[in-house]
């Protein structure tokens, strides 16, 4: 079995790698891993990859592909492997399959690991690793009161999080994802390889699925179904027209206010204009009747005289 596991950060590649290995005895090999190794013993190629790490980038193919294939080389391999978090772009797996093509060993399978974007973001800000044994752990799925420490290690050294699950530079790295990786749903789908799983729900389930894929007859298995294609534009387009909607709401009301003030205005000017009205006929009223009272005075004198 040699398979390459696919899919954007926080789709649990590692996680259900881990659990393949149980299942079938292949070792995983993941240059996330191995890079972050690199880095905690502050070797060359580690200092050189950190910047990009920290950044959400991706490190140089040079680096990767190095690391790659002296890993690829090692006797543990014969019986296969699973690449999780390699290839990333499309030089990767064309260098894959160069390395794979001269020791006559191509891959297997491909299995794209399909999860909702938002569901993405909060695996990542739940994942907690074991730093010794590299088992992963997420916060949400551990029972409430649970200690946050490695319980498969025996001195159950404590959990921690990785310095790139941090809310800005996941953003960058699904981004990265998006433009570099991918592509590479439709590169492997071209060679009749690709699988795809919906990776949401119990990570038991999900095992389940990613063992039939791998173990039903090629000819039976389902063609491709790029989900994510599928899914994220109408996600998208969902999550664009609510805020078309909540927009329009907010400009009806506004539009509303603004009439009602216009009408506010509109009926105090009315009544000022007829107070103004009404003072003014008063006014022509006294005068008119003003002089029919000096009349009556001066009549009334005379009479007196
Ligand atoms: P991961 O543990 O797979 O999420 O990888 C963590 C980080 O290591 C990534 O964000 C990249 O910076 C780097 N990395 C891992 N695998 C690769 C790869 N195949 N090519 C380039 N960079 C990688």
């Amino acid at each position: 079995m040699r398979i390459v596991l696919l899919g954007a950060p926080g789709s649990g590649k590692g996680t259900q790698s881990q659990r393949l290995v149980q299942r079938f005895g292949t070792p995983q090999i993941s240059t996330g891993d191995l890079l972050r190794a690199a880095v905690k013993q502050g070797t060359p190629l580690g200092l050189a990859a950190k910047a990009a790490m920290d950044a959400g980038k991706l490190v140089s193919d040079d680096i990767v592909l190095g690391m790659i294939r002296e890993r690829l080389a090692e006797a543990d391999v014969a019986k296969g492997f699973i690449l999780d978090g390699f290839p990333r772009n499309i030089a990767q797996a064309e260098a894959l399959d160069a390395m794979l093509k001269q020791v006559g060993k191509p891959l297997t399978a491909v299995v794209q690991m399909e999860v909702p974007y938002a569901e993405l973001t909060r695996r990542i800000a739940g994942r907690r690793s074991c730093q010794t044994c590299g088992s992963v752990y997420n916060i949400y799925s551990m029972p409430v009161g649970a200690a946050m420490v490695c319980t498969k290690c025996a001195n159950h050294p404590p959990l921690y999080q990785r310095p790139d699950d941090n809310e800005a530079t996941v953003v960058e790295r699904l981004k990265v994802y998006e433009a570099q990786t991918h592509p590479l749903i439709g590169y492997y789908s071209k060679q009749g390889l690709l699988q795809s799983i919906d990776a949401q729900g119990e990570v038991d389930a999900i095992t389940a699925l990613l063992v039939g894929v791998l173990t039903s007859p090629a000819r039976r298995r389902p063609l491709v179904v790029a989900k994510t294609r599928k899914v994220k534009p109408k996600a998208k387009a969902k999550a664009a027209l609510k805020k078309t909607r909540v927009k329009a709401k907010a400009k009806a009301r506004v539009r509303t206010k603004v009439k009602v003030k216009v009408k506010v205005k509109a009926k105090a000017k009315k009544k000022a204009k007829t107070k103004v009205k009404v003072k003014k006929k008063a006014k022509s009223a006294a005068k008119s009747r003003r002089p029919v009272a000096k009349k009556k005075a001066r009549k009334a004198a005379r009479k007196k005289k």
